[in-house]
């Protein structure tokens, strides 16, 4: 007989733990909700020409402001720093410490954890629910079942309510959707993301670690006899064997009691005493489970314990125990962290010395030039001015490298007033856009030169954006 390419699905009904590894989960947990959750209420004062939304993707002007960074579209190698910072980010606590990413802070982790959590408070511990799960439909089942699903989607509904809130102003937004006011896109998107987190942290919990996500197949890749797991110590723990039986010959019998309450407790149903799996998220709270039974038992703990492959072998070779922290302490971990460093030093640096201003032209191509009657020739340059400070600028155009005589006028200026030099407003937090006449006398020839903008401030920003001047005969 073939095997079945389809598994069925099994319900984790996963049993009430407590342990430093789950208080640790409760941490994470408690913590990753609340930055997601309340980041996009906090208020930043950037003055009155900027938003004061903390973080904030602002699609319609192409910015992303967070706390006193702010990002501009031609800036946008400092977001795909922050990406290649977090992919390397995951390598590096991979090689740390395992799958700590899978069992803590991954946000499937999270929400699941969040929902197992509403299933204990409104269905009672694993006994109750499993109790539940095999009853009849009755009046009390139904009545438990829909109270529970209320809450999994009021928790769903708040989570894609509070995604829409990175975009825009959220107390402006909150009002205006309640009011049927938002954009269509924002209600299709907590639509669409209350549907997913209902789905996949309400139902499909473990199977989405397990079938669905590329991260636990890439880890597996990742690790090799160095790295951090949760690991089940076989030569100290079997034979497995009830307490009874080991009284009666004790010799033959491990510590493992056999007693399953690492199974009980583990939340994608995982029995890590058959060795390595996917579906173990490495959460510990296994661990937790196990040490609590072998100190009721009184033997000593961490028969299920973060170890090396490497550590384990040498135990179980007589060696004492190693404790976990060394194994953080390897080249792997040192060079992603080098590395992870040195993006994150540049990212630094770069913000730290980029200026406010910014400049770039375009020539006009057709007509490249123009020659006027008393045979000066002019040329014309969209120019854009950035002004990236909170508060609008004066800013000095001036032409670098053109013969003296070359003279430059905007729409904003007659041919009377044109000067080797113009002053120009630019508004708090904007691109203007700026039509510019450059012209030299007869006479005269030109080729490369620059267009110099200066801020006429305390700080005096410069940038130089080089362009060329087109004559009769150029190429
Ligand atoms: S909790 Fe510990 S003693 Fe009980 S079955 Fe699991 S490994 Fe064995
Ligand atoms: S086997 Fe242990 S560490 Fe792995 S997921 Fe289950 S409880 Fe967590």
């Amino acid at each position: 007989m073939g095997s079945s390419l389809y598994e069925k699905g099994k319900t984790v009904h996963n049993k009430r733990i407590d342990g430093p590894f789950r208080r640790f989960k409760w941490l994470v947990m408690v913590v990753t909700l609340a930055i997601y959750y309340i980041t996009p209420w906090i208020r930043w004062d950037r003055g009155p020409y900027a938003p004061d939304q903390a973080v904030l993707v602002d699609l319609a002007h192409r910015r992303f402001y967070m706390f006193d960074i702010e990002i501009w579209p031609h800036e946008f190698y400092f977001v795909a720093g922050m990406l290649i910072m977090a992919g390397i980010g995951l390598f590096l606590v991979t090689s740390a410490v395992g799958r700590a990413w899978c069992g803590y802070a991954c946000p499937q982790t999270v929400w699941t954890d969040l929902f197992q959590h509403v299933d204990r408070l409104i269905d009672g511990d694993r006994n109750a629910r499993m109790r539940l799960d095999k009853a009849p439909w009755t009046a009390s089942k139904i009545a438990r079942r829909t109270a529970k699903w209320a809450i999994y989607l009021t928790i769903a509904f708040w989570t894609g309510g509070a995604w829409i809130m990175y975009f825009a102003d959220a107390p402006t937004l909150t009002v205006n959707f309640w009011a049927g006011q938002a954009a269509p896109v924002a209600y299709a998107t907590v639509a669409i993301l209350t549907g997913t987190t209902f789905w996949l942290g309400g139902f499909m919990r473990e199977q989405v670690c397990i079938y669905m996500c590329p991260w636990p197949r890439i880890q597996t890749a990742m690790l090799d006899e160095k790295s951090l797991i949760v690991t089940y110590k076989d030569w100290r723990g079997e034979q497995r064997g009830s307490l009874k039986k080991a009284a009666k010959d004790p010799e033959a019998y491990g510590d493992c009691i056999d007693c399953l309450q690492c199974v009980a407790v583990c939340p994608t149903g995982v029995d890590i005493r058959e060795g390595q799996q996917i579906g173990c998220i490495t959460c510990g709270l296994c661990i937790d489970a196990c040490d609590k039974v072998m100190k009721e038992v009184g033997r000593p703990r961490g028969l299920i314990d973060y170890a090396t492959l490497e550590q384990c072998e040498a135990e179980a070779a007589g060696a004492p125990a190693t404790p976990a922290w060394k194994a953080l302490l390897r080249p792997r971990v040192f060079v992603y962290f080098g590395v992870w460093g040195a993006i994150g030093a540049a990212l630094l640096f770069a913000l730290g010395t980029r200026t406010h201003t910014d400049l770039t032209v375009s020539p006009d191509r057709n007509p490249p030039f123009m020659l006027l009657k008393d045979g000066s020739v002019r040329n014309a340059y969209t120019l854009r001015l950035r002004n990236m400070e909170a508060r609008p600028r004066d800013m000095e155009v001036a032409l670098t490298g053109l013969p003296a005589g070359a003279v430059m006028w905007t729409e904003a200026v007659s041919l009377e007033n044109a000067a080797p030099t113009q002053v120009i407003k630019v508004p708090a937090n904007e691109t203007k856009v700026v039509r510019a006449y450059v012209m030299l006398p007869p006479g005269e020839r030109g080729d490369s030169f620059a267009f110099r903008l200066t801020s006429l401030d305390e700080q005096g920003e410069q940038d130089v954006a080089e362009t060329t001047f087109a004559m009769p005969g150029s190429k």
